[in-house]
């Protein structure tokens, strides 16, 4: 089998509350009429929405000819071609993800198996799901706590809220520090979760890296009796070593990952141990194949893996694939109980939501499509549709 053409569509529409909802996706066609469709992330707000899909048809040349069942080995061809361009930083390895999951996608059609199969087979049928909540309706601590319940309600083992944009008593926009206004409002917003909620619902909080080194540990050991799932983000990404400070002053599980890309940057974080959780994000950090990489690199250190997804229903099974074939699976992000078209944008067996869990899919491939009528109907800021 030989790859014929590689083409990429931007879609979506920006929604509120659902942590962004643009996506790029990747077709790669091949000489015996099997298609692979594999979603990557689009880039954040500082970004066109389009730098992913040039970084994607800039790799075409590279692909075309090639044998998609040596996933690995264009991968790595990809990886090594792009070294000195920044290989492992976006857009770049964003690319490298959606062609790494339509090429995935591809061999599970041929073989007539789903992904998982291709990883090693699975060790659950459902991925645990938590529900992103963002913020409450407002910012009183009882709006936060009703926001809770709400996902309680439709079957969410764990919920995660953000505290970090709350504004009460900021110094100003560009300092970090959480003064004694703001720390007793957040602590505040996570204890009236936790009330709400009870010691039988899990609750994770994001701080996006939005405070500084002296806050990050006060609110860390502030939270302890919580018994938080996890803290995530105290700190900005690019910093391991500070992070690695705020994880030995405190017994709250700290996380991050969803700003850090391949195994690589994993492996920092493990051996600098800054991090008891990883949230690396699936259709960002490498794709299929690196996610499993990352995964098992993760159990080897005993650190469970519980990956950021703001994806569609393509990425996000994509993800569960990965989350099945892996020991060490703590919870995958729900980010899309916003997004009206959500389950419309795909096909597949529906719901692909119910309960707090995500059925792994038995269809070859991936075994979620894009509805290329709804998908037309949602192409990003004048993009075409693949032919
Ligand atoms: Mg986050």
């Amino acid at each position: 089998m030989k790859i014929t053409d590689v083409q990429a569509s931007v879609i979506g529409r920006p929604e509120p509350d659902s942590g962004g909802s643009v996506w790029t996706f990747v077709r790669v066609y091949t000489d015996e009429g099997i298609t692979g469709t594999g979603e990557c992330n689009s880039g954040g707000p500082g970004f066109s929405g389009f730098a992913t899909k040039q970084a994607i048809l800039a790799l075409r040349e590279l692909l075309i000819g090639e044998d998609p069942f040596n996933i690995n080995r264009i991968y790595e061809k990809l990886r090594r071609a792009g070294r000195y361009g920044g290989a492992s930083n976006a857009p770049l390895i964003f690319a490298l993800t959606g062609i790494d999951n339509a090429l995935h996608d591809i061999v599970g059609k041929a073989l007539g198996v789903p992904v998982y199969q291709l990883l090693g087979g699975k060790f659950r049928d459902d991925i645990r799901l938590y529900a992103d909540c963002h913020f409450g309706e407002d910012e009183s601590p009882a709006s936060f706590g009703d926001k809770a319940l709400r996902a309680v309600d439709e079957g969410f083992g764990a919920v995660k809220f953000d505290v970090d944009f709350t504004g009460h008593g900021k110094l100003d926009a560009w300092n970090w520090t959480l003064g004694a206004q703001e720390m007793t409002h957040v602590i505040g917003l996570i204890e009236a979760v936790r009330e709400a909620i009870g010691f039988e619902v899990d609750l994770a909080i994001d701080c996006h890296g939005h405070f500084d080194l002296p806050s990050a540990i006060t609110l860390a050991r502030a939270v302890e009796p919580l018994r938080l799932l996890w803290l995530e983000e105290p700190l900005p990404a690019e910093n391991v070593a500070a992070l690695a400070q705020v994880r030995a002053a405190t017994s709250t599980i700290i996380c991050t990952g969803e700003n850090q890309y391949t195994r690589f940057e994993f492996l920092e974080l493990f051996a600098r141990q800054a991090c008891d959780v990883i949230m690396p994000d699936l259709a960002k950090a490498g794709g299929i194949a690196e996610g499993k990489r990352i995964a098992d690199l993760a159990d080897a250190h005993y650190i469970p893996i519980a990956p950021h997804n703001v994806s569609s229903p393509l990425g996000m099974m994509a993800a569960c694939h990965v989350m099945a074939a892996v020991p060490n699976f703590l919870f995958l992000e729900f980010h899309a109980r916003s997004i009206p078209w959500w389950s419309d944008l795909c096909d597949g067996e529906k719901p692909f939501v119910r309960d707090g869990v995500m059925t792994v899919s038995q269809a070859p491939g991936i075994g979620v499509e894009l509805n290329d009528e709804v998908a037309r109907s949602l192409l990003w800021n004048g993009d075409s549709y693949f032919d």
